[in-house]
């Protein structure tokens, strides 16, 4: 099942088809049953934008660019600090002090020319949230607090862009995957966010899992194949080792999904 429009470029990218260079480098996912070379274009003409290249942004976007997605977009405004490194995979030692989008877009077109990576070092606010993510097809969640998180998933309803949420406290994580008019939202999920805390225990593996799972996730939105966690709250533990899932439901009055819902 597709969750993601026919869009013009996934017809000029098909027509163009894939390099040899890049059969070779994609070979062992092709081989996945249900991939083959048709999922793989679908792959090199997506557009996905990684919200934050920190912990979870790290893994995420790796995965992403390894797999072939053929234009990341990369936003943050931070620069790289000594005490992200235990968990922020991206960024090295020799990166500290360096824009985090500029860090993580050299070592991500190191990993792979063939596709596209656009840093761009800016915060992200309910101004500006919607010329961020212009001609995004899917939003991947880099952050680290509630209250962006709200502004990205009012924007991802309002627009229909798919929105994978994950989150770390300490050893443990969870994730959800919103596609707008098919499931609940984050707000059906939270309906109120704290003040974000200065900073918060992080064991480096937890984002390491979650981000993973979030580029999991993306991958499987783009070519359609697997079953995305909609309506679901997968929950990691990592301190007892446990995998969770709580169902969720879309929420009839929520704020945001119900509302843009009524709108159009
Ligand atoms: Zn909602």
């Amino acid at each position: 099942m597709a969750y993601l429009g026919n869009r013009r470029e996934v017809y000029w990218v098909s027509k163009m088809g894939l390099k040899e260079s890049e059969k070779i480098r994609y070979s062992r996912q092709i081989m996945i049953k249900g991939w083959g070379e048709a999922a793989q274009l679908r792959l090199k003409a997506a557009r996905v934008a990684v919200i934050g290249v920190g912990g979870l942004g790290s893994p995420a976007s790796l995965y992403l660019a390894a797999a072939g997605v053929g234009y990341l977009r990369l936003i943050d405004c931070d620069a790289v600090d000594l005490s992200n490194l235990n968990r922020q995979v991206l960024h090295w030692s020799i990166d500290l002090g360096r824009p985090k989008v500029e860090s993580a877009a050299m070592k991500l077109t190191q990993l792979n020319p063939e596709i596209e990576v656009d840093p761009v070092n800016e915060a992200l606010t309910a101004d500006n949230v919607a010329q961020l993510l212009k001609g995004i097809d899917v939003v991947v969640d880099g952050l680290d607090n509630l209250q962006s998180r709200f502004i990205v998933n009012e924007a991802c309803v309002s627009l229909r862009i798919p929105y994978i949420y994950g989150a770390v406290y300490g050893m443990e994580g969870f994730l959800t995957t919103i596609v707008p008019q098919k499931g609940p939202c984050l707000r059906c999920i939270y309906p109120s966010a704290s003040a974000p805390a200065e900073a918060f225990p992080v064991m480096g593996t937890s984002p390491g899992v979650v981000g993973s799972l979030e580029a999991a996730e993306a991958l499987k939105l783009i070519t359609g194949i697997g079953k995305p966690a909609i309506g679901r709250l997968v929950v990691y533990d990592g301190e007892l080792m446990h995998f969770d899932e709580i169902a969720v439901k879309k929420d009839e009055g929520c704020p945001v999904c119900s509302r843009h819902k009524s709108i159009r």
